[in-house]
């Protein structure tokens, strides 16, 4: 078992009996679940937009690469630049060749998920480059020296009093300070920070193919600041994120709104179509995208998993996931958590040293129903399991008791020749540590069904 695999394992066990991060969670997904149903309110009928967006969503993918040329030819046309990333050391190189040659030394960054594979902050630090946080979440995250536990909600595992506790840490605020006044302190700083940075890096909802459009969806405005204040604008944006039309939006920004936060539609929705042009007055002077694989063709290439790549990030089946709720985001030790994360993660990173994740789950379907895209996220999971099995990555002893099981179930004369307590004895040695030390293993009663069946018919 890998070093990954045993990380995870411990991480879980600690997590999911620790009963104030339970608490924590259970209060913030409690607040999520209430928003939603009135959010949910505002259809006529919901299914019929979760289809059409799951359809125009499947076009997108099963026809990515002339969709991805659109965007470049596009945007180019409206004189932004296009970079194609195969991964996150080569989208990280791009954006530091950027920054470099124009002698950036403040970056100004809203939330994305994506620059979180890139691990862009500590990256740009490294290379003596300030890199700032502007969403709240990401910010209180960045201070804290954490990494995001939710897609949607970064700090989805902290309470009001603890974040008042690390402002009180790291500034000297008053450790009962309220939510209001926390937020009144972080607009203040960030705003002196987009004044004088000369680069805005921001991560992209959806990239429009037929005009070249970055689309941003935000809801403190941090984003179009990031965008529009500093002279370089540089978006980093998986190659997933292409859809067709402006008119798609029309489905998808309530859909994403609706499922991410419950509201109605997100505060902030900004399109962009390249830098400023000659007869605007603002915008940034130079504006590149960089279009990331990191490990999506190789998702893209497994025809039943590749409709995971629709995935619009609303984080709704992290917050309908009972193990998500039990064993919090960073257990899962990547960058994307929950069901999606289970599903993606695998073929993203490697599938050797990730599959655990698709495991880790109670296959109750939750996650399926709640997405608005109909990804059927708990399919996709038995799908990496079987994958997992076809190119022998599943552990020896795994393989071995299914070969055992497998003889034992077609001839059950064969199960019945051991007695109970040599069952009971082989089930502890195969089971017990997956099992758990907190579970009883189901214990082998004497007699076997087929026993009490001949004594009763007696
Ligand atoms: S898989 Fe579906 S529910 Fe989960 S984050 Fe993506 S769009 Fe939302």
């Amino acid at each position: 078992m890998s070093e990954i695999y045993n990380k995870f394992q411990s991480d879980s066990d600690t997590k999911a009996f620790d009963l104030q991060h339970r608490k924590t969670v259970s209060f913030n997904i409690g607040k999520y679940d209430s928003a939603v149903i009135k959010g949910k309110m505002q259809y006529q009928n919901l299914a019929i937009a979760r289809r059409l967006a799951a359809l125009k969503k499947h076009r997108s993918i099963e026809n990515l690469e002339n969709s991805l040329k659109d965007f470049e030819q596009n945007f180019i046309k409206r004189g932004g630049k296009v970079l194609w990333a195969r991964d996150a050391q080569e989208a990280n190189l791009f954006i530091l060749e950027i920054l470099k040659n124009k002698g950036v030394e403040l970056v100004v960054k809203s939330k994305s998920m994506v620059t979180e594979e890139l691990e862009l902050d500590d990256f740009l630090s490294k290379q003596g480059i300030e890199c700032v946080e502007t969403d709240l979440g990401e910010y209180i995250v960045q201070i804290s020296g954490d990494k995001p536990y939710h897609i949607v909600t970064p700090v989805m595992h902290k309470s009001a009093k603890d974040i008042a506790g690390i402002f009180h840490e790291k500034f000297g605020l008053d450790p009962e300070s309220s939510p209001q006044e926390i937020t009144k302190f972080v607009r203040k700083t960030l705003r002196e920070k987009f004044l004088h940075a000369s680069a805005g890096i921001t991560g992209a909802n959806f990239l429009i193919s037929s005009t070249g459009t970055v689309a941003l969806t935000e809801n403190e405005g941090n984003g179009v600041l990031s965008a529009s204040l500093p002279r370089i604008h540089i978006v980093v944006a998986g190659i997933e994120k292409v859809i067709e039309s402006i008119a798609d939006l029309h489905i998808f920004w309530p859909l994403l709104a609706t499922f991410g936060t419950g509201q109605n539609i997100t505060a902030y929705n900004t399109l962009i179509s390249g830098p400023r042009q000659k007869d605007e007055v603002d915008g940034p002077a130079e504006m590149y995208v960089i279009l990331m694989d990191n490990g999506r063709s190789r998702l893209l290439s497994q025809i039943p998993q590749r409709r995971a790549l629709s995935c619009i990030r609303c984080g709704a089946c992290l917050n309908g996931c009972p193990i998500y709720r039990n064993i919090g985001g960073h257990s899962y030790g990547s960058v994307y958590s929950g069901p999606i994360g289970a599903v993606i993660t695998p073929h993203l990173r490697s599938m050797m040293h990730y599959k655990h994740l698709s495991y880790a789950t109670s296959l109750c379907g939750k996650c399926t129903e709640v997405c608005p895209v109909n990804i059927d996220l708990h399919f996709q999971l038995l799908q990496n399991r079987n994958f997992s099995v076809e190119n022998k990555l599943s552990p020896r002893i795994e393989n071995w008791g299914m070969r055992v099981w497998k003889m034992a179930m077609l001839k059950p004369r064969l199960m019945n020749l051991p007695g109970a307590g040599m069952k009971n004895f082989f089930l502890k040695k195969a089971f017990m540590k997956s099992w758990g030390k907190r579970r009883d293993l189901p214990v082998i009663k004497p007699k076997s069904f087929r026993q009490m069946w001949k004594d009763e018919r007696k």
